[in-house]
């Protein structure tokens, strides 16, 4: 007995592909596809590709329900991350000198 949910994405039902073929002749349907949960998409590892059975299905949902995803966690401020900015003499591929600009975060908790 496998573990699995059903794609989320809204029109994965409607992909023409044999694996999605389900019926009896005279009354087939195209239907979702499984997303079976394993070791390599649940518990620590729950990603996308724990609920969408591909790429295009995921962004067909993103794409449909972005307005409710964004409401359910808003971004009303700009987050900032604290760098040091310098500049280093450095060499390209083709031995030309250059100045580098060296980003580095600056971690202000301790860690
Ligand atoms: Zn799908």
């Amino acid at each position: 007995m496998s573990n699995f949910v059903w794609c989320h994405g809204p029109s994965c039902h409607k992909s023409h592909t044999q694996d999605r073929i389900r019926g009896v002749k005279g009354s087939k349907v195209l239907r979702t596809k499984k997303v079976t949960q394993d070791k390599w998409n649940s518990g620590e590892r729950t990603s996308m590709y724990s609920y969408f059975c591909s790429q295009g299905c995921y962004n067909d949902f993103a794409n449909t329900y972005v307005r409710e995803v964004i409401a359910l966690h808003p971004r009303t401020e700009a987050l900032e991350t604290p760098i040091n900015v310098t500049k280093e003499q450095a060499r390209d591929w083709s031995g030309r000198d250059y100045m580098e600009t060296k980003i580095i975060a600056v971690d202000n908790n301790g860690g």
